[in-house]
């Protein structure tokens, strides 16, 4: 049995350390927080959705936003302010452009390997994660969204994922409660939603069950590594306190830039803010008139999950602004004009703003695998689809360290899987 420390208590963290307990290791979680999945997993769109594995590294995303620079309530917002962060990340950004192609056919595989896995641990541990399997549906008010959708479309076929064009009437057919008028949409059957913190929350009470060590409360100053071994510091009232693991994976969302920075590794992750509304279905009108079926409206960047009855959530937004975590008025009243534009019939007098912060690769992949060290795993980075590659990328890493310590099982990994 190997001693494997994991700092971040969000969806990726909480899923490795599940992977990693049902491997047999002994695992600490390290999370500041009080509970698990009180930042970015906490309410975010709640789309497992492979049909959204388009990666934004292309050409029309950065005439988007310099188009958008100046409107504050603007789907992408960009602080013009210069900082070396922000310039290295957006470098790396446009360097990624070429690989546009094969880095959306690689998300939509991991999306779809996903899956299964996802579904069938929260069976294995009763979760009850207001799931729901009633497909996605992307909507374009115009010709031009529409035909590069059609273009995204084949990518994802490459990539193992059917969806199929819909007219305005099969639209109203599959989700009757839209109002407005639209030029056509795209429908994936095979996706689904749901709460990512009732999921995180249940599948971390789930791997206390399986003997998982977690140390809530505990903000993590330092992580050190060298080829034998990973010694994990954090502050306390008596003062710092040091664990030392065979080895350390880091989950710490936007955090983990920092943390593989004093590791010798370059996670160049950049935190990009998005937005959410709850809107509490408080009256039987409002719970009759709201959708069931999820959406992705491609002209606002606005994603929705129905919640269980009584909870609608809308999701969506950028903003590159450093690590900032305020809740902007401009940016949420878009989110509920919206809401009563689409769905007239749906009181907003009872609305939840939260913002969060995607933790983003330039590449718009996650960072899974080994460090520099033998001793150190990242399963971080993982931007605006966290929630629908959680599980698949818990086993790949979980995989890569077994490999690497020496315990490997005789089990083909996922991704080899998902591959064959
Ligand atoms: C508006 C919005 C909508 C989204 N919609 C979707 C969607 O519909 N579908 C989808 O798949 N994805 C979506 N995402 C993305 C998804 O929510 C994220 O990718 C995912 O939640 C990131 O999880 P994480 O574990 O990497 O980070 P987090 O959830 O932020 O977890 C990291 C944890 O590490 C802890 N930590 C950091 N540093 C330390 C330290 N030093 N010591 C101890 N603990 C530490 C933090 O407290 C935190 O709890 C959305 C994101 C946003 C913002």
């Amino acid at each position: 049995m190997k001693t494997i420390a994991i700092i971040g208590g969000g969806i990726t963290g909480v899923t490795t350390a599940y992977a990693l307990a049902k491997r047999g290791h002994a695992v600490t979680l390290y999370e500041k927080n009080r509970y698990a999945a009180m930042e970015t997993s906490f309410a975010n769109g709640g789309q497992l959705s492979a049909s959204n594995a388009e990666v934004w590294t292309h050409w029309s995303t950065l005439l988007k936003g310099l188009k958008w620079m100046l409107k504050s309530d603007a789907p992408l917002l960009v602080n013009p302010r210069p900082s070396w962060h922000k310039l290295s990340w957006f470098a790396e950004f446009v360097a990624n452009i070429p690989h546009y192609r094969r880095n959306t056919i690689e998300t939509t595989r991991l999306a779809i390997a996903a899956r299964q896995h996802l579904f069938d641990w929260a069976d294995a541990e009763g979760i009850d994660f207001d799931l729901k399997r009633r497909g996605i549906l992307h909507i374009y008010r115009d010709k031009a969204g529409f035909d590069h959708a059609g273009g995204v479309s084949q990518l994802l076929a490459e990539g193992g994922l059917p969806r199929r064009a819909v007219t305005p009437d099969e639209m109203r057919t599959i989700e009757p409660m839209l109002a407005g008028s639209y030029y056509g949409g795209y429908f994936t059957e095979s996706d689904s939603t749901g709460d990512i913190h009732k999921f995180t929350s249940g599948l971390a009470d789930a791997i206390v069950r399986l003997g998982v060590t977690c140390l809530y409360q505990q903000n993590v100053t330092a992580v050190t590594a060298d080829v034998r071994q990973a010694k994990v510091t954090v502050s306390s009232a008596d003062g710092p306190h040091t664990a030392v693991f065979d080895s350390v994976v880091i989950c710490a969302g936007t955090a983990s830039r920092a943390l593989a920075a004093s590791l010798g590794d370059r996670v160049n992750i950049y935190p990009v803010k998005g937005y959410s509304i709850t809107v509490n279905l408080n009256d039987e009108a409002s719970r009759r008139a709201a959708p069931t079926v999820s959406l992705l409206d491609d002209a606002t960047k606005l994603v929705t999950s129905r919640l269980g009855d009584n909870r609608f959530r809308v999701a969506g937004t950028a903003e590159f602004n450093g690590h900032d975590m305020d809740i902007r008025a401009d940016r949420i009243r878009p989110l509920i004009r919206w809401v009563e534009q689409c769905f007239p019939g749906v009181s907003t007098k009872s609305v939840v703003p939260w913002a969060g912060l995607r933790p983003m690769m330039p590449s718009m992949l996650p960072r899974v695998g080994r460090g520099r060290l033998p001793t150190v795993f990242y399963n971080t980075g993982h931007g605006h689809l966290g929630w629908t590659l959680s599980a698949v990328t818990a086993e790949m890493v979980a995989g890569t360290i077994d490999q690497s310590l020496g315990t490997a099982a005789l089990r083909p990994s996922v991704l080899q899987q998902a591959q064959a």
